[in-house]
């Protein structure tokens, strides 16, 4: 049996393809082709054709696919989308009682929906665009300071989803998004005129075990310091409007 793949390798990228006989014909009745995606090759005399993508050619894309730090990405606006992926990004934020609009998306980047705060740019894979999906959950473009609102209480939370969620049950208050956040930048240009932090976090996720942490690290910036801890597994973002509203004002 011949390695067919061996003569497609010696063939140029893009370039002529290597003859070599196939299917008991000691003549060069087949061809095999070296091109940027992949090799290929045919029989003249029976028909066979193959087909191997490139190991390369399926790293680059991944290269491709992934983000750059801090570089912006140009979402396809939510009304550019097609009508299933349209219908996929309505079906994330239902899960969690939002509208697209309300939960800062505007649009899709690639595999992922693109949220936005200010300079913040943050994409969630969708699985229905990705499949199994490959590479992490989220992933920052931009960072900085994800955080809206102007009350003087502020609410933390650890993502971007829990952020506008409490933003939509606490009108009234500052809400800003733990993840991606550093301390130091925070305190040095966002406390201004912020009385008290509310810590609402996850009680298995990585803010919560951090919060002791940010409390002291805050302390001598803000007045009052509170923690709502929720129950394990659950953000801001998976508790109805009311609960949100009733745990702050308990
Ligand atoms: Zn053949």
């Amino acid at each position: 049996m011949v390695n067919w793949l061996d003569y497609a390798k010696q063939a140029n990228s893009g370039g002529r393809p290597i003859r070599f006989g196939h299917c008991g014909n000691s003549g060069r009745n087949a061809v095999a082709y070296n091109n940027a995606r992949g090799y290929s090759a045919k029989c003249y005399s029976c028909g066979w054709t193959d087909y191997k993508a490139k190991k390369l050619y399926i790293a680059k894309r991944e290269e491709n696919s992934d983000h750059k730090p801090g570089v912006r990405v140009s979402p396809v606006p939510l009304g550019r989308l097609t009508p299933e992926l349209f219908r996929e990004v309505w079906k994330y934020t239902l899960k969690y009682g939002m509208t697209p609009d309300e939960a800062g998306i505007t649009g899709v980047h690639r595999d992922r929906i693109v949220f936005e705060c200010g300079d913040v740019q943050k994409g969630k894979l969708l699985p229905f665009l990705s499949g199994q999906g490959t590479g992490p959950k989220w992933v920052t473009y931009t960072d900085g300071i994800a955080m809206i609102g102007s009350g003087t209480s502020l609410v933390a939370v650890e993502d971007i989803v829990s952020m506008y969620k409490v933003r939509l049950a606490l009108p009234g208050v500052s809400v800003i998004c733990l993840l991606g956040t550093s301390f130091k930048l925070l305190y040095r240009n966002h406390l201004e005129g912020i009385e008290e932090i509310c810590w609402m976090l996850d009680g298995d996720g990585s803010g919560a075990r951090g919060v002791v942490k940010g409390m002291r690290e805050m302390a001598p910036w803000v007045r009052h310091q509170r923690v709502i801890i929720l129950p394990p597994g659950r953000d801001p973002k998976d508790l109805r409007i009311k609960e949100i509203q009733e745990l702050f004002d308990d």
